[in-house]
């Protein structure tokens, strides 16, 4: 008896085992392990190479957009000729061009001025990278304000004198620079960007012509990272701490921004945890500007990579040196760039958790906001298309949808955070679906998110359901 019963028991075991094996292999998320290859473009991030783009961007004496664009060795010319024949030469399959525009007179640009940034484009294997662009910044021009009081009546002459801008922003040059030698050696599913900016230091001027360009021709850009003032870990008060970077992102807390600036704190940390990535939830200091806002205001996602300790007496100064910086600590913010901007372009497109709202005044938005005036208990009728719902009435019932899926995509996670928590706190695997329901779990208490992953467990960065503002 008991012999026959294990018998039995053994043959439904066999016959249970591909069951089991498969049950587990669709229900598990794929592993969040480190995926080699990102190792690898992480390690080799040289401190060596960015302290020697950091040389050479202060031997042009100065970058400042209105110096005499015209000589070999010296000025704004000589540097933007250099940097693109750096992009040129780390590799073939790096587009590379100037991307030149004429800026009008205007406050500190005292006459019209062609500006050049210079652009690098590494596309993507997947037939709708040229629709995924992610972009890695820094400004290569520079600017000293200590103009000798005998020069102020001379503009041409004051346009030259010594502006080294090492760490504003020499460095966030030799950082997109630097991910462009690195990442270049190796493909990826989406396009990446490196730009080298000009004309920040005369009103955002390049990154603001670029992005307008960009809108115009409807590329989409899934994410800047703009590295401004990444040189140095010494605060002019003294305090010293090279195991911190900054990361500004724009309101409201669920702007696309934010969500790159929680992908970047994620992904940079879990590939380079001697960094902390501190997230700041302001688009950038006060009273202060940077490239990546240009970017936001055309719609784009783009956040502010940026040392948490400034030394206010070097800024917009001659002293503003190679000397006064430390190659060592902008090769660590880089190696988050690389990772973050690596993983990105590795991982599927985000999932799509809404529909585009309604255009005001249009039928939609009233209707939409009539329906927002009711305060009904009662459930509504089962709902299509992207969004958040109560199901039946008590659940969260997540919707989104996925056009052209990748061939590689495995399926979504479905993350929770309270409605006061600055970052994810809960994953749940979904699968490959598109809807997903949390029984008895309130849609009001918490903020709900989805992100897609891939078979080697590369994430998207979560597209959050969103309580839009009610129209007034
Ligand atoms: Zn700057």
């Amino acid at each position: 008896m008991l012999v026959k019963r294990l018998f039995i028991t053994a043959n439904l075991v066999v016959l249970m085992v591909p069951f089991l094996a498969r049950g587990v292999q669709d229900s598990v998320q794929p592993s969040q392990r480190l995926d080699p290859t990102i190792q690898k473009i992480v390690s080799e991030i040289s401190a060596d190479r960015i302290a020697e783009i950091e040389k050479k961007l202060e031997s042009f004496g100065t970058r400042n957009v209105l110096s005499d664009p015209t000589q070999p060795n010296h000025g704004i010319g000589a540097a933007r000729q250099w940097i693109l024949d750096q992009f040129k030469s780390y590799s073939p399959r790096l587009e590379v061009s100037f991307d030149t525009h004429v800026i009008p007179k205007r406050g500190r640009v005292w006459k019209d001025v062609e500006i050049r940034n210079v652009v690098a484009i590494l596309p993507g294997k997947m037939k709708e990278a040229t629709s995924r662009w992610i972009m890695i910044g820094g400004h290569y021009d520079s600017l000293n304000l200590r103009v000798p009081p005998e020069m102020r009546g001379d503009r041409e002459k004051a346009a030259e004198i010594p502006a080294p801008g090492v760490s504003d922003d020499g460095s966030g040059t030799a950082c997109a620079m630097e991910c462009a030698r690195v990442l270049s050696q190796y493909e990826f599913d989406a396009t990446l960007v490196f730009v080298a900016f000009a004309g920040e230091e005369v009103g955002l001027v390049g990154s603001r012509a670029l992005a307008k360009r960009l809108k115009e021709k409807n590329q989409t850009v899934q994410a800047l990272l703009n590295n401004d003032i990444i040189g140095s870990e010494i605060s002019g008060n003294g305090v010293i701490d090279n195991r911190r970077v900054l990361v500004f992102s724009e309101d409201p807390n669920d702007s696309p921004s934010r969500q790159i600036a929680r992908y970047v704190k994620k992904i940079g940390e879990r590939y380079y945890p001697e960094m902390n990535v501190d997230m700041i939830f302001r688009y950038d200091r006060f009273g202060r500007g940077g490239d990546h806002t240009p970017f936001n205001q055309e719609g784009f996602p783009a956040v502010r990579l940026t040392t948490p300790n400034e030394n206010y007496a070097n800024q917009h100064t001659p002293t503003d040196t190679f000397e006064n910086t430390s190659p060592s600590f902008a090769a660590k913010v880089t190696r988050i760039n690389a990772a973050a901007a690596a993983s990105l372009a590795m991982a599927p497109k985000a999932p799509v958790t809404s529909r585009p709202a309604p255009l005001p005044g249009s039928d939609a938005a009233i209707a939409a906001a009539a329906a927002a005036e009711l305060e009904e208990a009662a459930p509504r009728p089962p709902q299509t298309g992207p969004g958040l719902s109560r199901g039946k009435g008590y659940d969260a019932v997540l919707r989104w949808e996925y056009p052209d899926p990748e061939p590689d995509l495995a399926g979504f996670i479905v993350v929770v955070r309270s409605t006061m928590s600055p970052d994810w706190e809960r994953e749940i695997w979904a699968g490959n679906v598109k809807e997903f329901t949390l029984k008895n779990t309130s849609i009001d208490q918490v903020v709900f998110g989805v992100k897609a992953v891939d078979k080697g467990g590369h994430e998207s960065p979560v597209s959050p359901y969103v309580l839009v503002p009610r129209a007034r």
